[in-house]
C-alpha cells in the first residue's frame, strides 16, 4: 500500500537522535526515500537498515558540506531542517561566541540548506520545506533561553520569507513550534541541573497536559506538513506543545 510520502525524496538534518530521528523513521515508514543526515555519524548508524533510508554526514554549519550534499543528493521534494542547539542563560550569560554559534547553527544552517537545495526543488516543480522552531520563539519568552529564543524567532521570519517568495512556484515552507519534547538533549539538560528531579518536574509543568511530548508525536506533524495532505498550507507556524501556548 502506498504511504503518504511514496514517490518523494526527503532530506532530514539532525536525524541521529530525538525529533530528527523519529521523523526520518516516520518519513521512511510513509514510503519516502530518506536521506538522514547529522554530524554524529556513530549515532546515525543506528538508522542503517531502515528500508528506504540512507545516512550521510552533514554539518549544517559548513557551507562546503551543504553544497556537496545538495550536489550528491540532487532533487528532493521534502526538506526537514531540524538541526538546532539550546544555549542556556539570559543575555548576561550570552557571550558573543554563544550568540554567534546559536545563530549560525539554528538560523544560518537553514539558510545554507534551503539555498543549496531550493534551485533543484524549483526546477523539479516544487516541494515542502519544514523548519524547526519552538514555542520559545516569537510565541513565548522563556526565562534563561535568550539566544535560543532569538534564533527560533528568526526561524519563523525565515520561514515566512521563503514561503512568500516561492508560494507561486510550488514551494511550501512551514515552521513547527514544539513545547518540551523528551529527547536525548533534554535528558542531558535535566541531568546537568543541580536538582535533576526538580528540573524534570519544571520541564513537565510547562505543558498544561502534564507531560513531555514524544518525538514520534512531533514526527507525525512533520509527516503531515511534508505530505500532499497539507497542500493548502504554507507560511504557518504550527504549535505542538501540550497546551503551553493556550
Ligand atoms: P537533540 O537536541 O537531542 O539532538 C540534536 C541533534 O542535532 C543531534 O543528533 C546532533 O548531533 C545534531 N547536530 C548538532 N549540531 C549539528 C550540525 N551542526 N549539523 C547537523 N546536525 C547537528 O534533538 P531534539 O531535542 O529532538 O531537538 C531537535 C530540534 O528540535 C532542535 O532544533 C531543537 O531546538 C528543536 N526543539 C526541541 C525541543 C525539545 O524539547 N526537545 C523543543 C522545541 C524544539
Amino acid at each position: 500500500m502506498a504511504g503518504r510520502l511514496t514517490g518523494k525524496k526527503a532530506l532530514v538534518t539532525a536525524a541521529a537522535q530525538g525529533i530528527g530521528e523519529a521523523t526520518a523513521r516516520a518519513f521512511a515508514a510513509e514510503g519516502a526515500e530518506v536521506v538522514a543526515t547529522d554530524i554524529n555519524e556513530e549515532r546515525l548508524r543506528g538508522l542503517e537498515g531502515v528500508p528506504g533510508l540512507t545516512t550521510r554526514r552533514l554539518d549544517v554549519t559548513r557551507t562546503d558540506e551543504v553544497a556537496a550534499a545538495a550536489k550528491e543528493v540532487g532533487v528532493v521534494q521534502v526538506l526537514f531542517n531540524c538541526a538546532g542547539f539550546v544555549h542556556q542563560g539570559s543575555i548576561l550569560e550570552c557571550e558573543e561566541g554563544d550568540w554567534d554559534f546559536s545563530m549560525d547553527l539554528n538560523v544560518k544552517g537553514m539558510y545554507r540548506v534551503i539555498r543549496a537545495f531550493l534551485p533543484a526543488m524549483l526546477e523539479a516543480g516544487g516541494g515542502s520545506i519544514v523548519n524547526m522552531s519552538s514555542i520559545a520563539s516569537a510565541l513565548r519568552g522563556v526565562p534563561g533561553r535568550f539566544a535560543y529564543t532569538t534564533s527560533k524567532a528568526a526561524v519563523l521570519g525565515l520561514t515566512k520569507a521563503v514561503a512568500a517568495d516561492f508560494v507561486g512556484r510550488g514551494i511550501r515552507c512551514n515552521a513547527i513550534c514544539p513545547g518540551t519534547v523528551d529527547s536525548p538533549s533534554l535528558q542531558e539538560r535535566i541531568g546537568a541541573a543541580e536538582d535533576a528531579e526538580a528540573a524534570r518536574k519544571a520541564f513537565i509543568a510547562r505543558q498544561p497536559m502534564g507531560r513531555l511530548g514524544r518525538p514520534e508525536e512531533i514526527a507525525a506533524l512533520v509527516v503531515y506538513l511534508a505530505s500532499d495532505e497539507s497542500a493548502f498550507v504554507s507560511g504557518t507556524a504550527v504549535s505542538i506543545d501540550g497546551g503551553w501556548s493556550i
